[in-house]
Order: C-alpha cells, then sequence, then structure tokens
C-alpha cells in the first residue's frame, strides 16, 4: 500500500498573525477514507487548504506535504492541484455556470484533451454521482442535495487521486445526507472529509484525526477514538449516536 498524503510538523500563520496550524503531522495512506473533525476554528479548512497547494499564499520553497511521495513545491503546485480535487463547503462557490454539463465539463476543459475525452468524462462523472437527465438544468435550479453531487461530478470528472472534502452535508436534510453519505461510499479513491457529522464518520470513514488548537489531537480507529468520551468533551466535541448504540459498552452519558 502506497501513501497517499505525508504531512510533517506543518506550521501556518495568516497574514493578519492569526496562527492556525501549530506542527501537525500525520500520514495517510492510499484508499484510506479519513474523517477530519474538531471544533470551529480548529484549522480543518487552514489544513485542507495546503493540501491542494491554496495555501500558503506563495509557495517559494518545498513544503513539509508530500503527495504520492512528491513534496508540494513551486514547481509542482499545478500536478498536485490535479491530484488532489477539493470539494469546498460552499455549494454556490463551485457551481457558476449555466447547465450542470458545462460547470462539470469546466475542470476537464483546463486539462487538454479533445472534446470527445471532456465529454466521456463529464457523462461518466454525471451517472456516477446519479445525476443523469439533468445534464442541461442550470445549477441554481438543482435542490441542495444536488448541487452538493453536482460539485463532486465537476472534481471526480478532473480525475483526481484524492478527493477531499470540506463539509460535505452540512446543509442537507437527513434523506440528502443519507444518499450523499452512500455515494461517497461507492467512490475509490483516498477521501479526507471535514465535518462536524461524527456518525458519518462512524459509519463511513476508516480512520479520523481530530484536531484542535491547530495540532493534531487524537488519531485512529473511529470506533475508538470518536468512542473516548474524556477526549470528545475536551475538544468541543460529543461521542455520536451511532457509537452509543454501537459501543459494546453502551452507555456513555
Ligand atoms: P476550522 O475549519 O476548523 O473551523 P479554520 O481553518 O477555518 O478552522 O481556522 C483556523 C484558525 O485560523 C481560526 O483561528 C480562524 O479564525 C483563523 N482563520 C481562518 N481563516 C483566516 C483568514 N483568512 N485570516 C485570518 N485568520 C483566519
Amino acid at each position: 500500500m502506497s501513501v497517499a498524503i505525508e504531512v510533517e510538523d506543518l506550521h501556518y500563520r495568516y497574514p493578519d498573525g492569526t496562527v492556525a496550524l501549530r506542527g501537525i503531522s500525520f500520514i495517510i495512506e492510499e484508499g484510506q477514507c479519513v474523517g477530519l473533525v474538531g471544533p470551529n476554528g480548529a484549522g480543518k479548512s487552514t489544513l485542507l487548504q495546503h493540501l491542494n497547494g491554496l495555501l500558503p499564499e506563495k509557495v517559494d520553497d518545498q513544503l513539509p506535504i508530500r503527495i504520492f511521495g512528491q513534496a508540494i513545491g513551486p514547481d509542482n503546485i499545478y500536478e498536485i492541484r490535479r491530484q488532489v480535487g477539493v470539494m469546498f463547503q460552499d455549494p454556490n462557490d463551485q457551481l457558476f455556470c449555466p447547465t450542470v454539463f458545462e460547470d462539470v465539463a469546466f475542470g476537464p476543459r483546463q486539462q487538454m484533451l479533445s472534446d470527445k475525452q471532456v465529454d466521456e468524462r463529464v457523462t461518466d462523472a454525471i451517472q456516477r454521482v446519479g445525476l443523469r437527465g439533468l445534464e442541461n438544468r442550470p445549477p441554481h435550479r438543482l435542490s441542495g442535495g444536488e448541487k452538493r453531487r453536482a460539485c463532486l461530478a465537476g472534481v471526480l470528472a478532473c480525475d483526481p487521486r484524492i478527493l477531499v472534502l470540506d463539509e460535505p452535508t452540512a446543509d442537507l436534510d437527513p434523506r440528502g445526507r443519507r444518499e450523499f453519505k452512500e455515494l461517497i461510499r461507492t467512490i475509490e479513491l483516498t477521501r479526507i472529509i471535514a465535518t462536524h457529522d461524527l456518525d458519518m464518520v462512524a459509519e463511513l470513514c476508516t480512520h479520523v484525526m481530530v484536531i484542535d488548537g491547530g495540532r493534531v489531537v487524537g488519531a485512529g480507529d473511529p470506533r475508538l477514538v470518536l468512542a473516548d468520551e474524556e477526549l470528545m468533551l475536551n475538544h468541543g466535541l460529543e461521542v455520536p449516536h451511532y457509537l452509543r448504540h454501537h459501543h459494546p459498552h453502551g452507555d456513555v452519558g
């Protein structure tokens, strides 16, 4: 099994002086589905933005981040962005074309593919996320769940090796959340999901990483880490319902 992401002692301070990451280290192996959890302001978004070169603002030197063995640096930032597909928090930031088809085609069109290849990528991605028949719909006329799926199709159509999802289910109703979760389960890429939905992490993820104050404060098997009530409470989280029901020593709280 190869290492997809390796981060070693990553620090980051925003230009206004706010320190967001204080020495983050971890390894994610290819094919893992990792939940990234922690209270608001923990540094989750800041970390995710480092994984595809959106932060730091300027890369003069190699970063302590390796993607499939390659340290992110000034020479490979565009290649890294192609390998690490990010679905942002707000779908409205990602959907801006007149139709679903055009939105999903936007990324592949930047990749020097033939029209036929772009068409194939788009058709395949739309099929994978279950949006067939809605290709010509204007994105603003999709439901919340459909918008999320259109964003995901746009990311998948770029053929990334790693999929990063920032709060993918925040605005969905329970059915939308369930459907989106099932969809993520079918995608066999290395996945990192930042979320407050700890039940989703318990059900879906192979690993979890808890961060707080810009540091990793816990990591491992979600069923063990998320069931650790003291760890959860100390970092503004709570043991998910899913584990309260399924945990062998059930009645925590
Ligand atoms: P999370 O995604 O876990 O909620 P963030 O990565 O958004 O956390 O934030 C980490 C820290 O960085 C917080 O203290 C937050 O206030 C700060 N921060 C986030 N974005 C900016 C920014 N653009 N400028 C300055 N500080 C920021």
